[in-house]
């Protein structure tokens, strides 16, 4: 669907976007599937980047000008401490500065508060996230952004957020972000993640049609049963049955709980909707790190 503005233009949940990880990592395949959405007459496209790749003004202008020419509409740029982190900011602002040129209106900065921020504390380079919080805290006063507290997310944001234990949870229900019919995600592995929810498949898009014609087989497909037609409360309760014990320390939400229901569900059972595994691979990873 194209954006409200028409489909020469770009909205967050409306068209076609391409995310990552980071697109431009591969840009030849970013550019191929930029040229093919528009073949497709597919409308609102746009680009997601970190803006690790804008090293110079030479290569930000041409490769955005390369991706404007095979008809992409426009671009978001990511703006938060968890980027500055590893990417310095001179080069997020390069990527604003020269998209504005390339793309004009088209630009989406995410998150606009941050970038902000960031400007009035005069960052430059990478800063450390400690560092971060450091000088936030000299300039005062709390920006109001949404934050999913979610994947890797949660695990990293734990020491800066309360916990509490998995039944401060129960009874919040996950529907909205699993079946919606606006901004889901399809990933590289083939799978049909709903809204946000890194490490759940609902199929495989390859299979689109068939699963909007026939849906979801519950009974196949426990986690999402438990997630879809009830709450985390009998998620937990389906862990338990594996061994699942709760963490003494808690949970930041409802989503770092799930997460790591799923993390033991993965490794004591076959569940064909924790996908990909390579998603599950790399939290162990990370937390063994
Ligand atoms: S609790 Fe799980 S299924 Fe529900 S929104 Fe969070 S990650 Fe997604």
């Amino acid at each position: 669907m194209p954006s409200p503005w028409g489909r020469e233009r770009v909205s967050l949940s409306h068209g076609l976007h391409f995310t990552g990880g980071e697109p431009f990592l591969n840009f030849n395949l970013l550019l191929s599937a930029a040229q093919m959405a528009e073949e497709l007459g597919i409308p609102s496209t746009f680009v997601e980047t970190n803006c690790s790749w804008c090293v110079n003004d030479e290569v930000t202008r041409e490769r955005l000008e390369q991706l404007r020419r095979a008809g992409l509409k426009g671009i978001m740029i990511s703006v938060n401490p968890f980027y500055v982190e590893y990417i310095p900011f001179e080069r997020t602002e390069r990527c604003i500065r020269i998209s504005l040129e390339v793309f004009g209106s088209n630009v989406m900065i995410y998150q606009m508060e941050f970038y902000r921020q960031f400007k009035r504390l005069g960052l430059q380079g990478k800063v450390p996230f400690e560092r971060y919080l450091a000088l936030a805290a000299t300039v005062g006063g709390n920006i109001a952004v949404e934050m999913f507290l979610m994947g890797r997310a949660a695990r990293a944001l734990k020491p800066y957020y309360h916990s509490y234990p998995a039944s401060a949870f129960f009874g919040e229900p996950c529907q909205p972000p699993f079946l919606r019919d606006w901004h889901n995600h399809f990933d590289n592995y083939g799978n049909f993640m709903p809204g946000f929810c890194g490490g759940i498949s609902l199929g495989s898009w390859r299979e689109l049609d068939r699963l909007l014609r026939e849906g979801i087989d519950l009974n196949e497909h426990p986690v999402l049963r438990h997630l879809i037609t009830e709450d985390i409360r009998a998620l937990l309760d389906f862990a338990r049955d594996y061994g699942y014990q709760e963490s003494p320390q808690g949970y930041i939400s409802k989503c770092d709980l799930c997460l790591d229901l799923r993390l033991h569900l993965v490794k004591h059972g076959n569940f064909p909707e924790l996908s990909p595994l390579a998603f599950y691979e790399q939290m162990a990873l990370d937390a063994n790190s």
